[in-house]
Parts: structure tokens; C-alpha cells; sequence
């Protein structure tokens, strides 16, 4: 990282003066980024612009080669791969001429930037750096508003889930007690630990509600034994507590001490008469490295399950999700995110905010085909390793054929170069055998499928240009 990172004005550092250039490209730099950025605000829906462009830092503008920071690789890679056209089409309207766009990466200001860079805003989204040397007491996280009984869909995968928070939500510490919910990521275990607490805070404003991940528990443990804190600790998570919302507890597995305290601070809580509710990705008795008696403890209580939502629930998700960030989300293109994205929420959240950002930018109008062409790359990938169909699809898009052409029996050279691609793929990606793929290539003899294999593996040694697209098809059919 270089000095022109620093944010700050013409300071004198150890009595000399930053270096002149370095704060007139910084300058420049925030100056064209200000123009472009405000033209887009206004054709974004909030949510995505604070997500993904708020938390850009302009950093150097030099030569037409406008260089931004961020703080996650993830959220460079996204905007970049979904928004850069756009960005710099705007950038260059602004600056009059070509231009070009670097990201880096950079994490919190350095102990030298530290004094002069501006504070972090808010809508940072989190920081994974380790935490500060003296950090707060309490870790306690902040119950988050937006995750409330109201805003969440009911079906038939997780009404029971639902109903036992609803109960416990009522009648903290006398319903079920403890209460254990478990289900894989992303389902909205997290989002209904959130319900409860706002809800019983909603109905007792006095009620002293903690909510925190096991890691947060861990890590407040930890400083409190070096800080020789314990009675705090133990105020906190014990008197000071009438529900106890702890997230992710499979966390604790293999952490002796903490699962320890873990177990005095259910015991105390329980007697009090004082609600606990986990929640966790597996069953008490699969969490590995976990001891007996808190197992046994769970199941004083009630184990509730969240499964991953049918499509129906996923499609009313969808529709709830755009109500509240204002995107107009025809049927069609519900039904067809709902229908091709099925492992988690979190996933149909994600493809839906993209969608919404693509269609806002380019202008296009948010259609089916809009959608499929935006997620092209996690339609296929989507988890699971992709079928011989998804595999022909991607083919065939990117040696531009058709997919019956694969399938079918021509022989023109860039066909049949898209079928043996395809089958050299198929090979890789896919544990069928050498008959099974010819059959599912319109019914071809395993020969032809050794054959295709022998020859893309020969051309790639000779042409650059092949083995380029084949490896890229590779890599994005893998994740
Ligand atoms: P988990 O904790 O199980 O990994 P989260 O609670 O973080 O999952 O849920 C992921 C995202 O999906 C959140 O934004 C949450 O609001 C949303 N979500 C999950 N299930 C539902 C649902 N049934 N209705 C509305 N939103 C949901
Ligand atoms: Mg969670």
C-alpha cells in the first residue's frame, strides 16, 4: 500500500508535508468519484448503493486510471464482475475521456493512516479483521430490527420452526425450555433468534434479552478470564439475562472451558426460571466434540427443525423481499428465481438484490431473460455439480451453438468442436462413464466419447485459444 492511501488533508507528518502529487491524484480521485457516484445514487435502490458502492474509497486518480479500495475481496469481485461496464461508462462520462478502474483491497486503516483517515461509515458492511486489544466487556450483539415474526414467510418447511418461537416468544422460560432449533445455513435460524428478541421486547421492554453467536460467547469468556473479569461475565450472562439467544452452538464443540461455562450459565438460567434458545446446523446428538451433559440438557426442552423451503415459500420470500427494498418483481421472473434457486435463502436473497442491481443500472427491464443471462453462472453452479444438460447449455453459449446441434449428429467443424468440448467437460466435471455420456448425447457410442476426450486433451497442447476457453468453461461449470 502506498502513502497516497491516507484520506486526510495536507497534514504535516514529522514536520513535513505529505507529498504534493499524492494528494492532488487523491483529490482527483474524489472529486470524479463524487460525480459518478451521485449519478448513480439516484438510479439504484438504496440498499444495493449502501451495499456495494458506499463503502468504495477512492484512492488515486492518475493517468485515467482511477484506483478504489474496499475492505472486501467478495464485494470488489461482485461489482466488478456484475457492474463495471456500467461504473465505467459512468466514470467516463464524468471525466470526459477513457478511463480506467484498479480495486484494491484494504483493510482498516494502518496505526499511521489511523489519525488521519476519515471514521469508517456506518454501512460498512463487517470487518473480519481480529479484534482490538482491549475490546468492549460485553460482545452482546444488537437485535436487528428488519428480522421480525412480520417479515418472515411461514411454510411448510418451517411453520413448526415458526410456532415454537412464536410460543417461546410469548412465554419466555415457560413454553419450552430450553428451545433448540437446528437446520442448515442460511434458512433463517438466525433471522427467527432475531424474532423472538424483538418480539419479547416488543411485548416487555424491560426484558433483558442477550443475543450472541457461541464464537462472541467464546471470545467474551476469553477476556473476561484474562482480564480477571468473571463476576461481570457471569452478571451478564446470568442475572443480568431473562432470555439467552445463542446462534450457531455447534461453535462450542471442542472447547472444553467455554462449554463448561456454557453449563453453569444454563443451569443457572433454567432454574431461574430464565428461557435459552439455540440454535444450531445439527441434531445435539451429531454435533461432534460435545459433551453429555449439555447434550442431555437439550433435550429437556424442545428440538425443533427448519427446512429448506418448496418453491411456493420461495417465491412469497422473493415477493416479501422485494416489497420491502421496493423492487417491482413481475410473477414470471419470481417463479423462475424460485424455481432454479433452491438451496438456501440466503442464495435467492442474493440472486434477487443482483438481479434488481443489474436491471436498475443498464436500465433493462427485469425479465426472465434478463434474469437467466445474469445468472447464468449460478443457475449452473448452484451448488451440486452441474448435469450433462447445464454442461451443454454453458457449452454451446460459448462456442455459439445450439444445444440441439450438440445433441445432434452435424458435422461442421465449430458443432462438432462444441460437442467434443462438451463431452471432454462432461468427463471431467462428472463421475458417468464413457457409454452413459454418449447416451446422453443423443444416443452416441462410447467411442465417440473417447474419442472427443483424445482430442480436446491433443488440441489443448496446440491451440492457445481452445484451451483457454475450455479451462474458463472449466473453471465456471467447478464454481
Ligand atoms: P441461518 O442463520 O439459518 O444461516 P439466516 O437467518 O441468516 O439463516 O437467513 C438468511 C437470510 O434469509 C436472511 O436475510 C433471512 O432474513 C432470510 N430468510 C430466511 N428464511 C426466510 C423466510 N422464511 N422468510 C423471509 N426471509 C427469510
Ligand atoms: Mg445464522
Amino acid at each position: 500500500m502506498s502513502g497516497s492511501l491516507s484520506t486526510g488533508v495536507n497534514k504535516p507528518v514529522d514536520g513535513n508535508l505529505v507529498d504534493p502529487a499524492a494528494i492532488q491524484s487523491e483529490k482527483a480521485a474524489q472529486d470524479l468519484w463524487t460525480r459518478a457516484i451521485d449519478h448513480l445514487r439516484g438510479r439504484l435502490s438504496r440498499h444495493t448503493f449502501q451495499t456495494y458502492f458506499e463503502p468504495i474509497k477512492p484512492v488515486s486518480l492518475e493517468g485515467g486510471e482511477l484506483t478504489l479500495a474496499h475492505s472486501s475481496k467478495f464485494m470488489i469481485d461482485w461489482v466488478r464482475d456484475n457492474l463495471l461496464d456500467v461504473l465505467l461508462q459512468d466514470l467516463e462520462a464524468q471525466y470526459g475521456s477513457k478511463c480506467t478502474v484498479k480495486f484494491i483491497v484494504r483493510e482498516r486503516p494502518g496505526p499511521d493512516e489511523a489519525a488521519e483517515a476519515p471514521p469508517i461509515p456506518e454501512s460498512r458492511p463487517p470487518i473480519t479483521n481480529p479484534p482490538p486489544s482491549d475490546p468492549p466487556p460485553s460482545r452482546q450483539l444488537q437485535i436487528n430490527p428488519k428480522y421480525t415474526f412480520e417479515s418472515f414467510v411461514v411454510g411448510p418447511s418451517n411453520q413448526f420452526a415458526v410456532a415454537a418461537c412464536t410460543a417461546v416468544a410469548n412465554a419466555p422460560g415457560k413454553a419450552y425450555n430450553p428451545l433448540f432449533l437446528y437446520g442448515g445455513v442460511g434458512l433463517g435460524k438466525t433471522h427467527l433468534v432475531h424474532a423472538v428478541g424483538n418480539h419479547a421486547l416488543k411485548q416487555n421492554p424491560n426484558c433483558h434479552v442477550v443475543y450472541l453467536s457461541s464464537e462472541a460467547f467464546t471470545n467474551d469468556l476469553i477476556h473476561a478470564l484474562e482480564q480477571h473479569r468473571m463476576p461481570e461475565f457471569r452478571a451478564r450472562y446470568r442475572e443480568k439475562c431473562d432470555i439467552l439467544l445463542l446462534d450457531d452452538i455447534q461453535f462450542l464443540s471442542n472447547k472444553k472451558q467455554t462449554m463448561e461455562e456454557f453449563f453453569h450459565t444454563f443451569n443457572a438460567l433454567h432454574e431461574g426460571g430464565k428461557q435459552i434458545f439455540v440454535t444450531s446446523d445439527k441434531l445435539p446428538t451429531e454435533i461432534e466434540g460435545f459433551e453429555e451433559r449439555l447434550r442431555s440438557r437439550f433435550q429437556w426442552g424442545l428440538i425443533a427443525d427448519i427446512q429448506p423451503p418448496e418453491v411456493e415459500t420461495r417465491v412469497a420470500i422473493l415477493k416479501k423481499k422485494a416489497t420491502t427494498d421496493h423492487i417491482a418483481l413481475p410473477d414470471d421472473v419470481a417463479l423462475f428465481l424460485g424455481t432454479h434457486i433452491r438451496s438456501n435463502v440466503r442464495e435467492l436473497e442474493g440472486s434477487l438484490i443482483r438481479l434488481a442491481a443489474f436491471a436498475s443500472l443498464t436500465g433493462a427491464a427485469l425479465t426472465v431473460e434478463l434474469a437467466q443471462d445474469v445468472l447464468k453462472n449460478i443457475l449452473v453452479v448452484r451448488g451440486d455439480k452441474p448435469d450433462v444438460t447445464a454442461i451443454i447449455k454453458v457449452v454451446a453459449e460459448a462456442m455459439q451453438v445450439k444445444p440441439q446441434d450438440i445433441l445432434g449428429d452435424r458435422r461442421q467443424q465449430n458443432i462438432a468442436r462444441a460437442r467434443q468440448v462438451a463431452m471432454y467437460l462432461t468427463r471431467k466435471i462428472t463421475s458417468l462413464s464413457y457409454p452413459v455420456i454418449g447416451e446422453k448425447f443423443g444416443g452416441k457410442d462410447h467411442s465417440t466419447v473417447i474419442n472427443a476426450e483424445q482430442r480436446i486433451e491433443e488440441l489443448m497442447g496446440e491451440d492457445p485459444e481452445l484451451s483457454r476457453i475450455v479451462e474458463s468453461l472449466l473453471r465456471r461449470l467447478n464454481g
